[in-house]
């Protein structure tokens, strides 16, 4: 099997994503509660206690909140930086392992990750680069604007998962007081649309095989505003899939380095 990349669902009110390999289960973020994960793990016919370990981006809820339950339930160990382990108020040494900005993350001979910086409002927040066999992908959410290494890292990746957070129409005559318009809009807040846009249209290339657009506000946002969006963008540099993962996921799996994702027939259950 090639790497398996399943978005359990994704949004402001939890994010969790499945890495699956021959040798190992990974979860990147566990924002879902104990039940949740539960549910959703078994729409891919999994159990909690058959993850190997969580990675945790940042400490806001939307993807931390079950991390400690999930670690203390079932002994799933959790892998965080320093930032994000005091901010959970966890034991560096006895609750979780930790990890450096770029510094990579070995969980078998065929999964590792690496953890890039992203600026994400008062949070220290990480996309993961994740590495198979030669082949890498990246999930990478909550940040208001990328730096130079960012890019580089995503330009290697045959499958991005990337949020578009807000439609810039939506959220300016939205009904967000205007101080949180600004946050969300400020380089530590989320991604537009526009910017998911223009960031893909850096990095897309021939050899990117799969772009999600993930963590899609609710109240800001639409799916096809997203997908006209990135589409008119990159339209003349990528022909492989693109598709939009929402909160009430798992509605699809991509298998790294092919085009077409495999719908989950169990998806808007
Ligand atoms: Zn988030
Ligand atoms: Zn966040």
């Amino acid at each position: 099997m090639t790497l398996q990349l399943t978005h359990l669902g994704t949004g402001s009110r939890g994010n969790a994503t499945l890495l699956r390999t021959d040798e190992v289960n990974v979860l990147l973020d566990c924002g879902f509660s104990g039940k949740e994960l539960e549910r959703r793990l078994a729409l891919l016919e999994l159990k909690p206690e058959d993850l190997d370990a969580i990675a945790v981006s940042h400490h806001h809820n939307d993807h931390s909140k079950g991390a400690l339950i999930a670690s203390r339930r079932w002994g799933i160990p959790l892998h965080m930086n320093f930032d994000t382990c005091s901010r959970l108020g966890l034991d560096p040494v006895n609750d979780c392992t930790l990890f450096e900005a770029l510094g990579r993350i070995e969980f078998s001979d065929d999964l590792s990750l690496l953890p890039v910086p992203v600026e994400h409002e008062n949070a220290d927040n990480v996309g993961f680069i994740i590495s198979h066999r030669g082949e890498r992908a990246a999930v990478v959410t909550d940040l208001g604007s990328w730096s130079a290494e960012l890019t580089r890292h995503l330009g290697r990746c045959t499958h991005i998962s990337l949020e578009a957070n807000y439609d810039h129409g939506r959220l300016l005559g939205g009904p967000y007081p205007d101080r949180l318009k600004q946050r969300i809009m400020g380089r530590g807040g989320h991604l537009s649309n526009e910017q998911a846009a223009a960031l893909l249209s850096e990095v897309c290339g021939p050899a990117t095989r799969s772009v999600v657009l993930c963590h899609l506000s609710e109240q800001n946002n639409q799916p096809h505003l997203a997908e006209s969006e990135v589409l008119m963008s990159i339209e003349n540099q990528f022909d492989g899939d693109l598709s939009i993962s929402l909160q009430s996921g798992p509605e699809f799996s991509h298998y790294i380095g092919q085009v077409e994702p495999e719908r989950l027939s169990s998806a808007h259950v």
